[in-house]
């Protein structure tokens, strides 16, 4: 797989407003954001598409879907939207996988 936009974040080689990392995942806020907060959580293996997802990745799948629960919970989002976009007729641009987390804090 040819390197994306999304490895050049993880390497540090492009800037971005990373909100969290750990060992397995790193979340950063969107570029062209289209909620009040729009958050991408990427695992830094560089799973091209959810399709490809296989049996031994499914806990990065896990640790995703928990941490935006957490930051969630710390944006004070009273709703909040994931979503994954699969292949190029899907939307999908990066082919990195990714989970848009869209978020609506209290006002
Ligand atoms: P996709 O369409 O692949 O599901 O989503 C790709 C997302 O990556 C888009 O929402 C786009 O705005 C975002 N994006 C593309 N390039 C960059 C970048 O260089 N930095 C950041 N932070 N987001 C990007």
């Amino acid at each position: 797989m040819s390197e994306t936009i999304f490895t050049k974040i993880i390497k540090r080689e492009i800037p971005a407003n990373i909100v969290h990392e750990d060992d397995q995942i790193i979340v950063f806020h969107d570029i062209n954001p289209r909620a009040p907060v729009h958050l991408l959580l990427v695992p830094k293996k560089p799973i091209p598409t959810l399709a490809d997802v296989a049996e031994e990745d499914l806990h990065l799948i896990t640790h995703i879907h928990r941490e935006a629960q957490r930051l969630a919970k710390e944006l004070n989002f009273e709703g909040w939207r994931m979503l994954i976009n699969v292949g190029e007729k899907g939307g999908q641009e990066v082919f990195h996988l990714h989970y848009h987390l869209l978020g609506w804090p209290r006002e």
